[in-house]
């Protein structure tokens, strides 16, 4: 189930079907764009529905695996505002006419696109402001595979996970990595207030949860509460 030419981070054997659904769950995390950011695509085959979240690039090839899945996209949801996971969204948007969901502290990054491009050495993608503000709670997702939204201000201000219950999986965006953190140096970063949104957002998930960075490999909560050096008191 991975897309050609994309190194996959396979989940099916780990996340499994929630039980009692006996549709067949899509979920797919591959790296785009230079600096690697991962998008997920996650569907239900039996509704014909998915959601990308954070379609920093290559659009083109996330719209065709999408096509060749025969998946209707529902969602567009942004982890946070930097340009290596938002910069393809609005090209998504025009493919599908799937609504942009971005937390609207982030919106002072969305204007600050060229300069996110500058610092990159790359051209700037055209962006938009998103067609709906996700709120700390809120439900998003396909109906068979609902997730929580957690505001996790830090690496910026409008930063989200997305914690998806029946599947013991969270989406942390650039909050947490494998053995690390997201970095607090960039405009709207801060360094007390990642550690705890960490601390009392994520790390009050059951150890087995499954994470999914914006970058790197995944990891559990449990593995990052024993052994990250950046959350050890
Ligand atoms: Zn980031």
């Amino acid at each position: 189930m991975a897309i050609a030419g994309f190194p996959v981070l396979d989940f099916h054997a780990i996340a499994g079907t929630p039980r009692g659904y006996h549709g067949i769950m899509i979920l797919e995390t591959f790296p785009v764009g230079p600096l690697q950011c991962n998008c997920t695509l996650l569907g239900d085959e039996a509704a014909g529905e998915a959601i990308v979240i954070d379609p920093g690039d290559e659009i083109s090839r996330i719209h065709k695996r999408l096509t060749s899945l025969g998946l209707k996209l529902k969602q567009i949801v942004i982890t946070h505002a930097h340009i290596d996971h938002v910069g393809g969204a609005l090209k998504l948007k025009r493919l599908t006419g799937a609504p942009i969901l971005l937390n609207e502290n982030d919106l002072p990054l969305l204007d600050m696109m060229d300069k996110q491009a500058a610092w990159l050495g790359i051209p700037t993608p055209e962006t938009a402001p998103p067609d709906e503000v996700l709120l700390d709670g809120q439900q998003v997702g396909v109906d068979a595979y609902p997730a929580q939204v957690l505001h996790t201000p830090g690496h910026t201000q409008g930063s989200v996970c997305l914690h998806f219950v029946p599947l013991k999986m969270v989406i942390a965006g650039d909050t947490l990595f494998a053995g690390s953190i997201g970095r607090t140096d960039l405009p709207g970063g801060d360094g007390d207030q990642i550690i705890d949104s960490i601390h009392t957002r994520l790390l009050k998930l059951p150890d087995e949860t499954r994470v999914i960075p914006g970058h790197g490999p995944m990891t559990t909560i449990g593995a990052e509460r024993k052994s990250n050096p950046f959350l050890q008191s």
